[in-house]
């Protein structure tokens, strides 16, 4: 596929006897969100790490941007944006300092309140990791990702854990991220959030992908295929009344 930027060729992971993700194919397009979704223990973090480099494969091939991960791994690294864990984010250090000691390490140059801003988080330029609400750390996190101008980032998992208004704010932010040309793919196991977000989806149980489509056509197959919804839909649901009735900003600035 020419506008492929990820190849997934016949990938297999075994943690000793365990097969934890059983010869897996996909292809991510330049510039779409693509979504990995799946039951927890499914493979999907198993299969983000060892594209991003971060985990040896057992069997199969992987590309990035046409990259072969047993060729080149350095320079897989060099075009990917992968979220840093917070325990690396050093209590007494401030997220202007922090950015530009992870800027020091990429080798690259960036205008660290320019980043902040572009995560609303300029007023927070001083602030240390620790005193951020979950969605000021989790967009922190994100601009990590950013550092290196990197071509694809990988989210796992970034809404978790977040209130209502903070998972649409970083919602605006994801797609945003991917509006400026860059690949991105995520995991979660909010269905609402991957059909907004997700250009494409895979779904992954036991290891396998079992599903791969847009959110549109993998609804439509499964109405095609006789199924109803049990009850009648209503108009809105209770998340719809609690964004109505708390306001859609973001509180915990
Ligand atoms: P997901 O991200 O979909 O929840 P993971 O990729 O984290 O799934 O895990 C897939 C399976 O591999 C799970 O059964 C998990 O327990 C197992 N697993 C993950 N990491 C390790 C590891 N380092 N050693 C052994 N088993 C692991
Ligand atoms: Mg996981």
């Amino acid at each position: 596929m020419k506008d492929a930027i990820i190849v997934v060729q016949d990938l297999v992971k075994y943690y000793d006897h365990f097969e934890a993700v059983k010869g897996i194919n996909f292809t991510v397009r330049e510039g779409e969100i693509f979504g990995l979704l799946g039951p927890n223990g499914a493979g999907k973090s198993t299969t983000l790490e060892i594209i991003e480099t971060l985990r040896h494969k057992t069997a199969g091939k992987v590309w990035v941007d046409g990259i072969d991960l047993d060729e080149n791994p350095q320079a897989i690294k060099q075009i990917i944006g992968v979220q840093l864990q917070a325990a690396g984010f050093y209590t007494k250090t401030t997220l202007v300092e922090l950015i530009d000691l992870f800027a020091g390490l990429y080798n690259a140059t960036v205008d660290a309140y320019q980043l902040l801003e572009s995560v609303q988080l300029q007023d927070k330029a001083k602030a240390y990791f620790k005193d951020l609400s979950g969605g000021q750390k989790q967009r922190f996190s994100i601009a990590t990702t950013l550092i290196n101008r990197p071509k694809i980032i990988f989210l796992d998992e970034p809404t978790t854990g977040l209130d209502p208004q903070a998972r649409r704010n970083l919602w605006d932010l994801i797609l945003k991220i991917r509006d400026n040309g860059t690949t991105i793919i995520i995991t979660t196991h909010y269905m609402d959030e991957a059909e907004i977000l997700c250009d494409r989806i895979a779904i992954i149980d036991d290891g396998k992908i079992i599903a791969l489509s847009t959110p549109d056509q993998l609804i439509d197959q499964l109405v095609a295929s006789g199924f109803e919804k049990q009850k009648q839909v209503k108009q809105a649901n209770l998340e719809d009344v609690f964004i109505q009735l708390t306001g859609k900003q973001l509180r915990t600035e």
